[in-house]
């Protein structure tokens, strides 16, 4: 069992209707401890009948909450964000415990996570409307922007706690009520989350999680017209399942989906805030976010150096259960996920390519996955076109820059790409030919609540974050007034 300094912060149930409730059947769902499998907790097991329920309260709570001023929803996300913090480390356990990261990157994503709803708070004074110029004196033109209604958040493993701050709170700060529907191996932090906003005072029905059958949850919350707008953070696949399952009734929808992302080290880039870079790009989070550096395109002229500095950079890394001091790489997430990792490196050593370091497994059996680079990695291997989703840096050479934003392009994806130079003109052009909604300028980390996150391509639709991410939750009103 899990030990938290806040009992209350363990919940086997969800917040549905205003009541924390079980599962109709009675049924419940395991969830395990990333690092050892150990069972730590149960939660509901919901379907259909549940969703409905949920989606018929948060109609009744949003016609309440999109009358409140916006100064009233921004008190309540306050309140939030300092319940929030004062439980971080509750909260970055419970991230640690489910979903495997090393705790100090736990609680980095809960500053992070904190940030969403303190920025969106503010945002929310902000939704402003605009008289545009009529086209005869006798007429007035209005536009305003509205809250769209009840909205629906799927959400991944990756970042149990972000990725539903990211949507839960433009949604609840532009006046939406939303619906929650965690990834199975992380329900315990988005319950934690939404116990939080309880005590901070929002009203019932606005933030309901449902835990339990992802098909009859996801398939309720497409199909039932009174939702009206999906965001979903996941898989291209289930993404565009899901996109299908939300024609029949045009919602709006923001897809973060997969990425491919190439990271450039030109041959006249700082060696160390490249590898610098990398290492934070590619490893964070054993190499599971859908930013992670998955092909590295080096230039011939460094490439030696780089892969020399790179080698040593990645076996300083120390592998183990996250909740253990100085660890800096957790498990995968499951078997799937080492699997895939094993393909890709199969795959690319029977094409040519060699394992620098790891390559295999880590002694510490489970999930766990040894760092790993490949030198040699061609556009003909796995690696080039699919993303790995792990612990591994494969390494390509290249000569000139055209030949490079080619290859980087060459993906039906275009989430994130990165490019280290010095060279001012390369700072500039390169990521102007790059076909990515985000381009990292020799740094590994651009996500933050400040800048619109998100992708174009396959990688999704909308962004999140940012001064436009609230405009996902908002529906534009033209008032035609005839004097
Ligand atoms: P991954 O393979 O990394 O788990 P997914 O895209 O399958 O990525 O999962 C992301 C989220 O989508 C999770 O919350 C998962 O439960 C949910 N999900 C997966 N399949 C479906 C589906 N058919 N309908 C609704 N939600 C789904």
């Amino acid at each position: 069992m899990i030990k938290l300094s806040n009992a209350a912060l363990l919940l086997d149930a969800c917040p549905l209707d205003g009541e924390w409730s079980h599962a109709l059947s009675g049924k419940k769902v395991p969830v395990l401890n990333a690092a050892t499998g150990e069972h730590i907790a149960d939660v509901p097991f919901m379907g259909q009948a549940e969703t409905q329920r949920a989606i018929n309260a948060a109609e009744i709570a949003q016609k309440v909450w999109k009358t409140q001023t916006a100064a009233n929803r921004a008190k309540i996300l306050h309140s939030w964000v300092s319940l929030i913090q004062e439980n971080s480390e509750d909260l970055a356990r419970l991230i640690t415990l489910e979903g495997g990261k090393p705790l100090a990157e736990a609680r980095g994503e809960i500053t992070y996570a904190a940030s969403f709803i303190t920025w969106f708070a503010e945002e929310a004074k902000r939704v402003d409307g605009v008289l545009l110029q009529p086209t005869a004196p006798d007429q007035r033109f209005i536009v305003s922007k509205q809250p769209v209604g009840v909205c629906a958040a799927i959400t991944p493993w990756n970042f149990p706690a972000a990725m539903i701050t990211r949507k839960v709170a433009p949604a609840l700060a532009a006046g939406c009520a939303i619906i929650v529907k965690p990834a199975e191996q992380t329900p315990l932090t988005a319950l934690a989350l939404a116990k939080l906003a309880e005590m901070a005072g929002l009203p019932a029905g606005l933030l309901q999680v449902i835990t339990g059958d992802a098909k009859e949850i996801g398939g309720e919350l497409c199909a039932n017209a009174t939702v009206r707008k999906l965001s979903f953070t996941g898989s291209t696949q289930t993404g565009r399942l899901l996109m299908a399952q939300c024609a029949p009734t045009i919602k709006k929808l923001s897809l973060e989906l997969g990425g491919n992302a190439p990271v450039i080290v030109f041959d006249d880039a700082d060696l160390d805030l490249a590898v610098k870079g990398i290492m934070a790009s590619k490893f964070r989070n054993s190499g599971q976010t859908c930013v992670c550096a998955n092909r590295i395109y080096v230039q011939s002229g460094i490439y030696q150096k780089l892969s020399d500095a790179l080698v040593n950079a990645v076996e300083a890394l120390k592998v183990g259960n996250g909740m253990e001091d100085g660890v800096t790489q957790g498990p995968l997430i499951n078997a799937k996920a080492i699997e895939k990792v094993e393909l890709h490196i199969q795959d690319a050593v029977e094409k040519g390519a060699s394992v620098l370091t790891g390559g295999q497994r880590h002694a510490t059996g489970g999930n766990f996955f040894s760092p790993t680079v490949i030198a040699n990695v061609t556009q003909e291997m796995r690696f080039a076109r699919e993303e790995t989703f792990g612990p591994v840096a494969p390494l390509f050479k290249f000569d000139s820059d055209e030949e490079v934003v080619n290859y980087a392009n060459d993906t039906e994806f275009g989430l994130a790409a990165y490019i280290f130079t010095e060279n001012a003109k390369r700072q500039w052009q390169i990521p102007e030919a790059l076909e990515y909604g985000m381009v990292g300028v020799n740094t590994g980390l651009i996500s933050n609540e400040v800048a619109p996150f998100g992708g174009i391509k396959q990688s999704g639709l909308g962004r999140e974050g940012s001064r436009f991410g609230i405009d996902e939750y908002l529906e534009m009103k033209y008032v035609c007034v005839k004097l």
